[in-house]
């Protein structure tokens, strides 16, 4: 986990910080707004603890500018006043969640772990066969463990027969589920692209898992 601390009272900042590395995050600090934007659009942060009270440009427009990068990184907002203007400004700016200085650091730490698990993706399925795994969300796949680069082409494919195992797909199913379009006339295309991917995830493993039906098309076979 990594968090992006931008606050200008460097004792506070250090405060957070270790309060941060003590819950094994990983934390970087800056102290003003410009480089509060330019390290949160620069590294892909878990989430960003941002004081609304900056030199220079204040934590508000540094929010407002990441949102407009399309910066979506969760945002907790500090600042010392507690008015409701300053919440309701905070939360249009595109910030998350809010925390009024005074606080606890137990608050603040919650505050965090509960917007990361907010922003993380809904449980992916994973797709398997065996122990060949593919993970949509973050596009690995791997066999017994070892990961296997795939073209985006071959992914959708493995995608296509995972998601009908032991279920004979003809070419024509291929081509209109993965190409999107009936290659009547050039069904080698799904041929050479089987290969490509039998190559891949079956040539150096056991058991085999594609097969090839003869005159009807092809198959992923789950094993056991
Ligand atoms: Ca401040």
């Amino acid at each position: 986990m990594r968090v992006l601390i931008v606050e200008d009272e460097p004792k506070l900042a250090a405060l957070l910080r270790r309060a941060c590395e003590e819950e094994g995050m990983a934390v970087d600090v800056v102290g003003d707004g410009a480089d509060g934007l330019w390290e949160a659009t620069e590294t892909p942060y878990d989430v960003i603890v941002l004081d609304v009270m900056l030199p220079g440009m204040d934590g508000l427009t540094v929010c407002r500018e990441l949102r407009k990068k399309k910066v979506q990184t969760p945002i907790l907002m500090l600042t010392a006043r507690d008015d409701i203007d300053a919440k309701v400004q905070g939360l249009d700016a595109g910030a998350d969640d809010y925390l009024t200085k005074p606080f606890a650091f137990a608050e603040l730490l919650a505050r965090i772990r509960a917007l990361i698990r907010r922003n993380r993706p809904a449980i992916s399925t994973v797709l398997q066969a065996g122990d060949l795994v593919l993970d949509p969300i973050t596009r690995r796949v791997t066999r017994a463990g070892k990961e296997i680069a795939l073209t985006a082409k071959e992914f959708a494919l493995l995608e296509c027969f995972l998601a009908h195992p032991n279920q004979v797909l003809s070419r024509t199913v291929l081509s209109e589920k993965v190409w999107d379009m009936s290659f009547d006339t050039f069904t080698n295309v799904i041929d050479v692209y089987v290969n490509y991917l039998r190559n891949k995830i079956d040539r150096d493993f056991e058991p085999k898992l594609l097969h090839t039906v003869r005159g009807a098309g092809y198959v992923l076979r789950t094993p056991g």
